[in-house]
């Protein structure tokens, strides 16, 4: 049975924990003076916040989905060699029979995967199409030689779209594309759960389309499986035709229409780690070459073999509808109470997250005031929650100097796999409502210390006014000597 056990409390579905808590950590929460103070020794950037600072932090799913006593208990039992070791075979094992695919190659990470792929595959002046990039992936790309095309539908983009499958490929430009410059597309490129347009799934059904044109041209697919359980269990709940089917045969269907399977193990499979998987000999042993190169051995490929061990349990825990129905249904619930509140977020609620439209949160701001980042460092001081800027803040300026303005402007609150409590999740709800209400007090930042590259990561702002002691003393007043 797939249903999802959604309890019915005074006539509201509440999503439903499957798992109960067994280790915790403690957290805390500052008053908001202290917040402000955090806030701004940080530059006003979420990434420089401490994570001791920090009440909830939705900054990312990589690396801090909770794990189960199960995966633990293996990570004990790991078997510690330099090479052929017991727990990597263990790891072959499980994996080869969920994906049916008959070589696996490990790798530190998803980055990894990409860079030896690149490696391999792309040649300077080839074209790789996809359905969304992903910042890493086109980065290897693009050192490569490479150029990224996307072939996304119309409603990815929409901010408030009522498409179940906004990370579908567009399959007519695929056609169109392949019938031109096919010469030079070494392989096309598709993610699960579009990370970067908001965790947004694609259906079987167009996988299946965009696999029927890749065949007519001989071109493999390489599928992104980061973000893979989100996207199996938007399968099975938003498409019809795979209603009955189990997570088993609709991961099956997935990886017997791709070719090359690679993924991040720091969300797939909720350890740290990455892998690759292929039947095609040819492929894995053009991959298998680099691996000594850049990994390490090619049974351990620089992950511990205490996460191995971790990713093999993950993965199969990855079948059960209950352990990948907690991050969606938790998101669809906070997605859910803001739109009732009229607050701008994305939709459908998607895996991943939850992204708050700064554009419309706070519309007297300017894309050069950054409105998502000013918006993260509002949350920050109103709630001790950290997200993380989408928007013109992360990117490159354009070579004269002047802003490149994003197209979105996204705070992105990530729920990390069975972290958050339904009552922490109410409180973000319930700050994030307080801060719509108070939204005219916000204001932007500008720039103390703007690295070249990258500044989104290490770079340093201050409030271009004194809105953040306004924001407080409203609070102070709201809130009395609450935190
Ligand atoms: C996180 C992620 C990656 C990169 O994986 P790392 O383990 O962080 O190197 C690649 N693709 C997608 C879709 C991701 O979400």
């Amino acid at each position: 049975m797939n249903m999802s056990n959604k309890i019915s409390f005074f006539g509201e579905p509440v999503p439903l924990e499957m798992h109960k808590v067994k280790i915790v950590q403690k957290l805390s929460l500052n008053p908001i003076e202290e917040r402000q103070l955090v806030m701004n020794a940080a530059g006003n950037n979420t990434f420089l916040l401490k994570n001791e600072n920090i009440f909830l932090d939705m900054l990312s799913d990589s690396g801090v989905n909770a794990m189960s006593d199960n995966q633990l208990a293996a990570m004990m039992q790991s078997d510690d060699s330099y090479a052929g070791s017991k727990s990597f075979t263990k790891l072959e094992e499980t994996s080869k029979k969920i994906f049916k695919k008959d070589y696996i190659i490990p790798v530190h990470q998803g980055r990894a995967a990409e860079n030896i792929l690149a490696r391999v595959f792309v040649k300077q002046g080839d074209i790789i199409p996809m359905n969304y990039h992903f910042t890493t992936t086109k980065a290897h790309i693009l050192i490569n030689g490479g150029t990224v095309v996307e072939l996304f539908t119309p409603e990815a983009m929409k901010m408030s779209s009522a498409d179940p499958f906004k990370g579908n490929m567009d399959t007519d430009a695929l056609r169109k594309l392949l019938e031109k410059e096919k010469a030079k597309i070494p392989f096309v490129r598709m993610e699960a759960g579009t990370n970067l347009i908001g965790g947004q799934p694609f259906s079987l059904e167009n996988l299946r389309q965009v696999k029927a044109i890749c065949s007519e041209h001989n071109i493999p697919i390489v599928l992104d499986a980061s973000l893979l359980s989100d996207n199996l269990y938007f399968i099975k709940v938003r498409e019809e035709a795979q209603k009955d089917s189990s997570i088993e045969e609709i991961t099956k269907q997935i990886s017997d229409l791709c070719d090359i399977i690679y993924f991040s193990a720091r969300k797939l499979g909720s350890a740290r780690g990455g892998l690759m998987l292929t039947s095609n000999r040819k492929y894995y042993e053009q991959i298998l070459e680099l691996v000594p190169l850049f990994e390490g051995f090619i049974t351990y490929g620089g992950m511990s073999v205490r996460e191995i061990e971790a990713i093999s349990v993950g993965l199969e825990e990855t079948m059960d509808f209950d352990m990948i129905k907690h991050g969606p249904e938790f998101i669809e619930f906070m997605v859910k109470e803001l739109e009732k509140r009229n607050i701008p977020v994305v939709t459908p609620a998607g895996g991943l997250g939850c992204h708050l439209n700064a554009k419309e949160f706070i519309p007297h701001l300017k894309p050069t005031e950054y409105p998502a980042g000013s918006l993260g460092a509002a949350l920050f001081i109103a709630g001790s929650i950290r997200g993380m800027e989408r928007g013109t803040l992360s990117e490159e300026r354009n070579p004269d100097g002047s802003e490149h303005i994003a197209e979105v402007e996204l705070l992105r609150l990530a729920l990390p796999r069975r972290v958050f409590t339904m009552s922490q999740i109410k409180y973000a709800v319930d700050r994030i409502h307080w801060l719509y209400e108070n939204r005219n007090l916000i204001g932007g930042l500008k720039w103390v210390s703007e690295p070249k590259i990258l500044r989104f990561f290490v770079g340093r702002l201050e409030a271009n006014s004194d809105w953040q002691e306004k924001l407080v003393k409203k609070f102070r007043a709201d809130f009395g000597d609450s935190l």
